[in-house]
């Protein structure tokens, strides 16, 4: 007997499969996730990926990634709570460990009500910077607000984070295919009677559901599937590491105690403490210029974000870390924002009802994903 996801017929020159229960297009760490939590409610899944499995063209790969629950918009943390509690239990699952917990460092000037609705919903309490980390790492201007959160932060290692879920689900039966481009997703007999999924070389899988969660791509495929237009905008940033001063180098480590933190301001600017590479310390720019993720400038993309961040760390960390020469590191990414800068779960609606489910516009917030099969 056919197991589901092998070649059935050739008919018409259509590679026809068996039938899935739900097929994610998209294997960034939202599709990934999503897929796990289908495969574990006993779903039968299917997770297509355009390129090879952990590239590094969207914007789930590369390294340390913050988690916190210090946002300005009070609805995050208690999904950032669940979600810690679900990394937990993926991780316990896995046998291995994809978050490091550290505390969280929220600092920008009194006057920015961001800054003080993301300190009064993360619980964090305001602390002297004369006392931490060692004293004197952070040269912080008379009228900012520091406050650390000491639960609820810590760093994700975003590929190997995709890779554990990738292998969760397949765990749990889930069958999972690279190199497989979806061009078509459509409803045959108007709805009802379940989504039939076409690849660019010519495969075609059915299932009752189908997640989207192509990332930066969203706009293209919901444009050319379902003829909307969704203002979702791809984003150019770009993940710096920087040289850490010699003698410094223990004291900006997660295992130091270290913290992530949030410059709010401007530039608004984010780091990780040193992990993965030893000696240096991601420091970012929020920000970065519109991009097509079909053609990005891979040269000069990304902004003017290293000069920003130079600029930053020669106010704020002057001992700490070295500008000169730039960064160590640049590595490219994308954003995908919607005009509010909430994330979409939702059905696609129209002729695709509830059968077609977005999970799309994640620039930052690493939620799991909870979407329920019916
Ligand atoms: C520089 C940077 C720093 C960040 N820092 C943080 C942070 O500190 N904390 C945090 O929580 N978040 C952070 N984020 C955001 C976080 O990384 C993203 O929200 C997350 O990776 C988005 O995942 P995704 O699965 O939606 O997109 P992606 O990872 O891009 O996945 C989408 C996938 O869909 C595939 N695809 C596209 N089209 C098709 C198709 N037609 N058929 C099949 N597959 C297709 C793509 O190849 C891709 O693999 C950061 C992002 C960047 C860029």
């Amino acid at each position: 007997m056919a197991a589901h996801g092998d070649v059935v017929s050739h008919a018409a020159g259509v590679r026809r499969r068996l039938d899935f229960d739900v097929i994610v297009v998209g294997a960034g760490i939202m599709g990934s996730c999503a897929a796990h939590a289908a495969a574990c409610r006993g779903a039968r899944v299917l997770l297509l990926e355009r390129f090879d499995l952990l590239h590094h063209l969207g914007s789930s790969h590369g390294h340390s990634r913050t988690i916190r629950d210090a946002y300005p918009k009070a609805r995050y943390p208690p999904m950032v709570r669940l979600a810690r509690r679900l990394w937990g239990d993926a991780q316990a699952d896995a046998g291995y460990r994809v978050l490091t917990p550290s505390p969280h460092l929220s600092m920008g000037p009194r006057s920015n009500a961001a800054l003080l609705a993301a300190v009064e919903n993360g619980g964090a309490a305001e602390v002297d910077m004369g006392g931490r980390w060692g004293g004197g790492v952070f040269r912080v201007p008379d009228g900012w607000v520091t406050a650390v959160s000491e639960l609820g932060g810590g760093v994700l290692d975003a590929t190997k984070a995709v890779a554990m879920f990738q292998a969760l689900a397949v765990k749990k039966g889930a069958v999972v295919r690279d190199n497989k481009e979806v061009v078509g997703i459509v409803n045959k007999d108007g709805g009802g009677a379940g989504v039939w999924v076409t690849t660019s070389d010519g495969e075609e899988f059915h299932a009752a559901k189908c997640i989207v969660t192509v990332g930066a791509w969203t706009s293209k495929l919901v444009r050319s599937v379902a003829g909307l237009e969704l203002p979702i905008q791809p984003l150019h940033m770009l993940t710096l590491y920087w040289k850490i001063k010699p003698g410094h180098e223990r004291e900006l480590t997660a295992a130091a105690g270290f913290p992530t933190f949030s410059s709010y301001g401007d530039p608004h600017v984010y780091s990780t403490p040193s992990l993965e590479l030893p000696g240096l310390i991601k420091i970012n720019y929020d920000g970065g210029p519109p991009c097509d993720p079909n053609s990005r400038d891979w040269v000069s993309g990304g902004g003017d974000a290293a000069d920003r961040v130079a600029r930053w760390i020669e106010e704020f960390m002057p001992g700490h870390v070295v500008t000169v020469g730039g960064p160590v590191v640049r590595q490219s990414c994308m954003y995908s924002m919607t005009p509010d800068k909430d994330f979409v779960i939702d059905f696609l609606g129209g002729e695709f009802g509830r059968d077609v489910v977005l999970g799309v516009g994640f620039w930052t917030l690493k939620v799991l994903p909870e979407l329920h099969v019916h």
